[in-house]
């Protein structure tokens, strides 16, 4: 493996923080990709790593995709991510997570945690006993609960932008789509999409969890090898990541690909340019799927979910603005909208600061 500091070279990142507590049994490592907009927010992730190198890329690349969704969504906050090293089902404890919750303290704010893959609400709730630097705390204490209710309300918005610009439609009804996942987020994508009047096939591992959707709101099921053949206007990854790749993409009859799962492209730039060559617009899914940021963004300023939403209804335009740049510059969308997402992070770099007041509130620049 290279070095730690060429790593962080290779996609500047700022800062990595090891943490480690012996006592706790703590294995932690911050990283924060950059802070040019503001204080890296980025959730926590506890998972059984093979390695510590196994790690530290995860958590370099998690924090780096932080900065692009914040830069994208218009938010101001910068890229961060955490991983705790350990088994989520057997190793949390009350003194795990408040020894991390320490760790963040004492940054100072650089860095905001929030829940991920393997840590949970009330495992925020302990790391919330040692650092004000936590969102995704419970509605109950004041936070914004579960965010899927607003991610599969961007991600609706989202697909009806790519609907407009592919389709020149303003409505989903009468279209044909199919979504991979119907869990947390796509239970209410499904919703909002027959509501509206499309036809909706899902599928999903999980018996229940296809019941549900086709109970409540009529969608049809098909098996999850189907999904990918079905002669639908739409597919909707809400499921896992690396669905579009050699395999899929020649299987699809879709001209549209909006969904809210991440890292949809298993290549970015092979599997983007094979939707571009094949006519298919690709919703990039950290702009799509920024709906969940946006919900625990909102919690620093003091929630709201009503502000939640209609920020979340951005994600329209934000769209277009990629789509527009993608056909102006022929090139596949996934790239115009890391150039959005930098173009926002160097104009803001530009910004001087001299005249700002010398207050450090969470983690806004100290510029003493
Ligand atoms: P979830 O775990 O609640 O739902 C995912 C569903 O996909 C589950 O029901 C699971 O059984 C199903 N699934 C797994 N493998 C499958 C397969 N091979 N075929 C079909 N179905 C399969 O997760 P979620 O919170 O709904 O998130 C869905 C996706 O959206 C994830 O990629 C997540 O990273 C992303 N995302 C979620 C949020 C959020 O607010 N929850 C925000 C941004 C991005």
């Amino acid at each position: 493996m290279s070095s730690i500091f060429e790593s962080m070279n290779t996609k500047d990142h700022e800062q990595v923080v090891f943490c480690n507590d012996p006592d706790t049994g703590l294995k932690a490592i911050i990283a924060i990709h950059d802070t040019t907009i503001g204080p890296a927010l980025g959730g926590c992730r506890m998972w059984n790593y093979a390695s510590d190198e196994e790690a530290i890329t995860d958590a370099l690349r998690l924090s780096r995709g932080m900065s692009y969704k914040a830069a994208i969504a218009s938010l101001n906050l910068g890229g961060g991510k955490s991983v705790i090293i350990g088994d989520a089902k057997k190793q949390k404890s009350e003194i795990l997570f408040r020894s991390f919750g320490r760790f963040v303290e004492g940054l100072n704010g650089r860095y905001i945690t929030a829940e991920d893959v393997g840590t949970s609400v009330m495992d925020m709730e302990w790391v919330r006993m040692e650092t004000q630097y936590v969102t995704g705390i419970s509605r109950a204490l004041g936070g914004s609960g579960d965010p899927s209710p607003v991610t599969a309300f961007g991600a609706f918005v989202g697909l009806k932008a790519t609907v407009k610009k592919q389709l020149g439609k303003d409505s989903v009804s009468g279209l044909k789509v199919a979504v991979q996942g119907v869990g947390h987020v796509g239970y209410h994508l499904v919703k909002h999409l027959t509501e509206e009047g499309a036809t909706v096939y899902v599928t999903d591992i999980f018996e229940d969890s296809i019941k549900r959707v086709v109970d409540d709101f009529g969608a049809i099921a098909v098996g999850p090898d189907e999904i990918y053949d079905l002669d639908v206007d739409i597919y909707a990854p809400c499921a896992l990541g690396a669905t579009l790749n050699d395999e899929t993409i020649p299987n699809l009859k879709c001209s549209i690909v909006a969904g809210a799962a991440n890292n949809q492209l298993k290549d970015e730039s092979i599997h983007g340019q094979m939707l571009k060559d094949r006519g298919i617009l690709y919703a990039p899914d950290y702009a799509i799927n920024a709906g969940g940021l946006i919900n625990v963004a909102n919690e620093i300023e003091g929630y709201n979910r009503d502000r939640a939403f209609s920020q979340a209804e951005g994600i329209y335009d934000i769209l277009l603005t990629i789509f527009q740049l993608a056909e102006d510059e022929n090139i596949p969308t996934y790239m115009a909208a890391n150039r959005v997402a930098e173009k926002r992070m160097e104009d803001i770099s530009k910004l001087k600061n001299f005249y700002l007041p010398k207050k450090n509130f969470m983690g806004k620049r100290d510029n003493s």
